[in-house]
């Protein structure tokens, strides 16, 4: 029998709201479509086909567990691949992974906590495969940290790219992040390491649904720019309105950006002077906004212990994709 050479990769991204679904293969070309990605026999990874699904809580968990096994299958039949080609599947998850069962721990989609979804997953599907579950905002920052702001790093450095260490910082309707050491992903003996978005931002601040109170994700979150502009004037704007009513001129939008803008320094300075790395690179929908990087590095450097010089801050570099890459690249390579 001949034996398949192992060169493709699934790499699934399970959101909140939707899931995306992508076929990779991987080879040692390098044209314009190609990302770089560390395995011991391949150099680069290319989407070959995806789809997105939504991810539909009230449905119940059965439901979507069949309809993204579904949509594996049906990805690789369209694709003419064979499943004994397949390297692996990463599934990146919108939570705590525990490293040892696999299950997530914690997380706002509630019908995957105490939920192993990549066992659960593997067993569904007509055929037997390597797998890998992570933690979503590790997946982006993995992505960035080799084929993103890392790639553009290394490029005005000098320095490799798995060389690099980075925080990759997701600021959307919530706060998360991965930390990637080396080119090694930081995910900690519990899976929660990266959970920077309940770290304390302001003592005595407000209520966060993780129990405590302050966490940054409440400031600096889509959700928690709405409600500071909310709580400041009486009346409610939607976050794209607050960031284009700043660059309008608008003095009351343009007072809780500013805000925002220093609150985001001192929670990147502490994260510069804990971890002392190369780069933060931000994604999530507030990280579109150009007006948050106005003058951020120079403000993050001077509330730095570490050289002002020692440390970029870049905005995504890869698309809304980085999640569903970085989930096929961490399999890549377990
Ligand atoms: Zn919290």
């Amino acid at each position: 029998m001949n034996q398949r050479i192992q060169s493709y990769v699934i790499g699934i991204d399970i959101g909140g709201t939707k899931t995306e679904c992508c076929v990779f293969e991987l080879s040692n070309e390098s044209t314009p479509d190609t990302f770089f990605v560390p395995h011991k026999r391949f150099s680069s990874i290319k989407k070959v086909c995806g789809m997105r699904i939504p991810t539909d809580e009230a449905a119940g968990y059965d439901t979507f567990l069949e309809g993204v096994s579904n949509l594996v299958v049906s990805l690789l039949n369209d694709s003419s691949i064979h499943s004994d080609s397949l390297l692996g599947i990463g599934i990146g998850m919108p939570g705590t992974i525990c490293p040892k069962t696999l299950v997530m721990l914690n997380g706002n989609t509630k019908m995957f906590v105490g939920n192993a979804f990549g066992s659960d997953l593997i067993s569904a599907l007509p055929f037997s495969c390597d797998f890998g579950v992570y933690n979503d905002a590790n997946c982006f920052a993995i992505a960035e940290a080799y084929s993103g702001a890392g790639h553009l790093h290394s490029k005005h450095t000098s320095t490799p790219e798995l060389e690099l260490s980075s925080v990759g910082v997701i600021l959307g309707t919530g706060v998360g992040g991965g930390i990637v050491l080396g080119g090694k992903c930081l995910t900690g003996p519990h899976g929660s390491a990266g959970e920077i978005g309940h770290t304390s931002l302001v003592t005595g601040g407000v209520d966060c649904y993780c129990g405590r109170k302050g966490c940054a994700e409440s400031y600096l979150s889509g959700t928690g720019i709405q409600r500071i502009f909310k709580e400041r004037y009486g009346y409610s704007k939607e976050s794209v309105n607050i960031f284009s009513g700043a660059i309008a001129g608008d003095v009351d939008c343009l007072n809780v950006i500013t805000q925002y803008r220093e609150d985001l320094a001192r929670f990147f300075a502490n994260l510069v002077n804990i971890l002392d790395v190369d780069f933060i690179v931000c994604g999530g929908g507030v990280s579109n906004q150009d007006i948050i990087y106005e003058g951020l590095e120079e403000m993050v450097g001077s509330l730095s212990f570490v050289d002002k010089k020692s440390f970029k801050i870049y905005k995504h570099q890869i698309s809304d994709s980085a999640g569903v890459m970085g989930a096929a690249m961490q399999v890549c390579n377990q």
